[in-house]
């Protein structure tokens, strides 16, 4: 295996981690020094505080806004609400999120936003008072808007938090036709999009189909080509673990381990996803689920049970040197951002294993957003305008083909080469297919140079090139 990977210092943190990625990926680019300093800053770090009432007196939230790069406008990135957010993450998740618009061809710079919270320690009236003010911060700062930068939900938020701060910019900007282009991840009646919900999950699903689809490259580390069977373990059972575990089912894979705070559990055999779930939407916790056949009081545990991929989709700096050397997976999918160390990432590579990395993995997300956002500006539906012509045009096909050939097809049949497409069917279309055309540019790109060593690195190298092409085209770079 390729052993010119990087590996940082003892002390540096997220941004630094991401940096050092760059700076690797960088060497493989011909781009002055200048521009890759310029790609690789923080345009702009929004440090805020404000206070809210609670019980009978008032505590100050600390929160941030960083928009890492407006090579493209808008900016784009979640807004992650987490007693253990600073201001080191949120750069670094905003620069993540300017390498994964790039890789997946999203015209979007990027973004990030904090809120130095533990959400169950708040009410939802309290939650709901915090998203508002953090919004009209942001409102007063310019920092918010369908052509400045457009927040949507990460770790601690989802739709309902969308929704407030769709509401609060439509309220503090009256008449602006596109105000529901500021906020993607919003409700479905709140001018959501189909499938977005689901959307990172079903990405990184797609991502390892893709992966473990080229036999080559599975022969290289001792699996065999396909889903079907593969053994998965899924670290976070929130928004992205769920999907993620889901949609790799459905694909064909097994889900024999699944890991949250309060602790793991796991069968060979496999687990049913959705039973988990109900079962610890009913008792609190995944542990105690009947179908497994053992259980970790410590979730770091479940990380280190045999299987073939192991997805941690829960928080950074889960995979370290320290745990490493006992992951028994062969493919790590990250989910999450930056779960895994640099000093990780060598020591896997050099021990025959392949991260998907979170830049390409958890891009889902975000390329649904852009759908949203399109649907926010365009104002109507996909579909609404085509689908019951297409529907028409493929009847008159279908009743000419029969009469001329004198066939009759089963009503099945008929519905389902005449059925237009949804909403739905046309975002997972899409969704797929940036999926798939990602993940062959870095691969291409990790092949075209031993030297490179990682799909990370591979990835970052594509990014860079795109992001230098839009400072060109804007004139500011020769
Ligand atoms: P979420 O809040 O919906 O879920 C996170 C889950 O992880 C929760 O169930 C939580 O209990 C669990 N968890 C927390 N600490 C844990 C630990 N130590 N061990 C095991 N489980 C733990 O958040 P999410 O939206 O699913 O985000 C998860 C990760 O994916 C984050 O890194 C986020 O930045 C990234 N991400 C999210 C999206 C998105 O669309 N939501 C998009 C791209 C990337």
């Amino acid at each position: 295996m390729a052993t010119n990977i990087l590996v940082a210092d003892e002390d540096t943190h997220f941004f630094g981690d991401v940096c050092k990625n760059f700076d690797y990926a960088a060497q493989f680019t011909k781009h002055d020094a200048g521009l890759l300093d310029q790609i690789k800053s923080c345009n702009s770090v929004y440090r805020f505080r404000f206070p809210i009432r609670r019980g009978n007196g008032f505590e100050v939230i600390d929160a941030w806004r960083v928009e890492h790069s407006h090579h493209q406008s808008p900016t784009k990135g979640g807004i992650r609400y987490s007693e253990m957010v600073n201001e080191d993450e949120v750069m670094a998740l905003a620069a993540l999120m300017t390498y994964k618009c790039a890789i997946v061809n999203v015209p979007f710079g990027g973004a990030k936003g904090g809120i130095k919270i533990n959400p169950k320690n708040y009410t939802v009236s309290e939650l709901e008072n915090i998203t508002r003010r953090y919004t009209v911060e942001l409102i007063k700062k310019n920092f918010i808007g369908p052509s400045i930068d457009v927040p949507a939900p990460d770790y601690g938020s989802g739709e309902r938090e969308m929704s407030w701060i769709a509401d609060t910019y439509a309220t503090m900007n009256p008449g602006q036709l596109d105000a529901m282009g500021a906020v993607t991840g919003k409700p479905i009646a709140l001018h959501g999009i189909a499938g977005r919900r689901e959307a990172t999950g079903r990405g990184v699903a797609i991502a390892i189909r893709e992966c473990v689809s080229f036999g080559e490259d599975m022969q290289k580390i001792g699996l065999l080509p396909g889903l079907a069977g593969k053994k998965v373990i899924v670290q976070g059972l929130g928004n992205v673990g769920y999907y993620s575990a889901k949609f790799l089912a459905e694909f064909g894979a097994l889900i024999v381990g699944l890991c949250e705070f309060e602790g793991a559990i796991y069968n060979e055999d496999g687990l049913d996803i959705e039973a988990v779930f109900q079962h610890r939407k009913a008792t609190g916790s995944i542990l105690g689920y009947a179908g497994a056949k053992k259980e970790f009081k410590n979730t770091m545990e479940g990380l280190e049970q045999p299987c073939d991929i192991l997805v941690p989709a829960a928080l950074e700096n889960q995979i370290t040197e320290d745990n490493i050397r006992n992951i028994q997976a062969k493919i790590i999918a990250e989910g999450a951002n930056g779960p895994t160390s640099p000093e990780a990432e060598a020591i896997f590579y050099a021990n025959g294993g392949i991260i998907i990395p979170d830049m390409y993995a958890n891009a889902g997300g975000v390329t649904v957003s852009y759908f949203e956002w399109l649907k926010n500006l365009s104002h109507v539906a996909f579909g609404r305008m085509n689908r019951r012509f297409e529907e028409n045009s493929n009847l008159n096909l279908v009743n000419m083909v029969e009469g001329i050939t004198g066939t009759s097809l089963t009503p099945m049949q008929r519905s389902t080469i005449i059925k237009g497409a949804s909403e739905l069917e046309l975002v997972n279309s899409g969704l797929e297919d940036t999926m798939i055309r990602s993940y062959h540019e870095i691969r291409e790109t990790y092949k075209s140079n031993p030297a490179i060593g990682t799909l990370r690195s591979a990835a970052m190298v594509g990014a860079i090139n795109k992001i230098a092409v839009s400072y060109q085209n804007l004139g500011i770079w020769p």
